[in-house]
């Protein structure tokens, strides 16, 4: 942070075009400021807040995207549904270190006559990729896309709670050259081990013991593995069980390389467990680093 905050005082804190974002980035350029971008999709929580905490502590000037991207939702239902709280985020993300605020709307980012689609292969294709649909990470790609090359931030912070998107953006920036250092920041949980989201908002009262299932089945595994065990089969029924115990209704539950998301046999050093689940009618993911 500088100590004057945005580098242009008394011009607004939110932009809503990528010409007005330009002018705001040109304007930094000039001051030779560092700039670091978070994109979200708002209803902000303290997940998204570390990652702008953290941009704050290593950039001038922190820009946060609110955009709930209609690319990336397979489900209409989810898309009408997900919380949308700008005056509330705005203030929250301006008390966490956020300098300047995009905020575009749907026509802006994709107006009449767009045409152009960014697909990763490889990486995206199994779990997220498989179970909400192929569009999702095409949505996703598109418009991490178009966010880097707007802000052309030097660093981008993203949260490894959506582990396979962490990996998606970081072959597509290096695949596209984009000159933008990806950095991933832990996931950050509720006390009771549930990884925060602005779906848990949704969980029912009942829910929200189910819903420990998914963190709980990753610590298992994480102690199976400190205690010796490396058959990947035997820690996946191992996890099942417990998330089947509870009542969560398993979309998929898999070690995978960190990279590349391919499943592995054996866990070997940053193999990563990996799970999706329904509990109630929310949709739910979790992972964590199993050795
Ligand atoms: P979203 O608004 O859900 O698209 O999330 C925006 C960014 O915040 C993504 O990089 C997410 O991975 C990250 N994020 C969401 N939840 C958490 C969490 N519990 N801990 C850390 N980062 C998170």
């Amino acid at each position: 942070m500088t100590e004057n905050g945005p580098a242009e005082r008394g011009r607004s804190l939110v932009v809503r075009t990528v010409s007005e974002l330009r002018e705001r980035r040109a304007a930094i350029r000039r001051a030779e400021h560092r700039v670091g971008v978070v994109p979200t999709m708002g209803a902000l929580h303290e997940g998204h807040l570390a990652l702008i905490r953290a941009a704050a502590e290593e950039n001038d000037e922190v820009v946060v995207s609110i955009f709930v991207n209609p690319t990336q939702f397979n489900d209409a239902a989810d898309l009408d549904a997900y919380p949308r709280t700008e005056d509330r985020d705005v203030e929250l993300a301006q008390a966490a270190g956020a300098t300047l605020l995009f905020v575009p709307s749907a026509a802006e980012m994709y107006p009449a006559g767009f045409a152009t689609s960014v697909h990763v292969g490889g990486v995206s294709e199994r779990w997220e990729g498989a179970t909400r649909g192929a569009s999702h990470f095409d949505g996703v790609a598109l418009v991490v896309t178009k966010l880097l090359v707007s802000v052309g931030a030097d660093t981008a912070y993203f949260g490894q709670k959506d582990a396979q998107q962490v990996a998606v953006v970081r072959r597509l920036a290096a695949d596209l050259n984009l000159p933008t250092t990806i950095t991933a920041l832990p996931t950050v949980r509720d006390v009771d081990g549930l990884a925060l989201s602005s779906r848990n908002a949704r969980l029912g009262t009942g829910d929200r013991e189910t819903a420990l299932s998914l963190s709980r089945s990753l610590q298992r595994a994480r102690d199976l593995v400190a205690a010796g065990e490396r058959d990947t089969a035997r820690l996946e029924a191992e996890a099942r069980r417990i998330l089947q115990d509870a009542g969560a209704a398993i979309e998929y539950w898999a070690i995978v390389d960190p990279a590349t998301f391919e499943p592995l046999a054996e866990v070997v050093a940053g193999a990563l467990g990996i799970v999706a689940a329904r509990v109630g009618p929310v949709r739910l993911i979790d992972n964590a680093p199993l050795a």
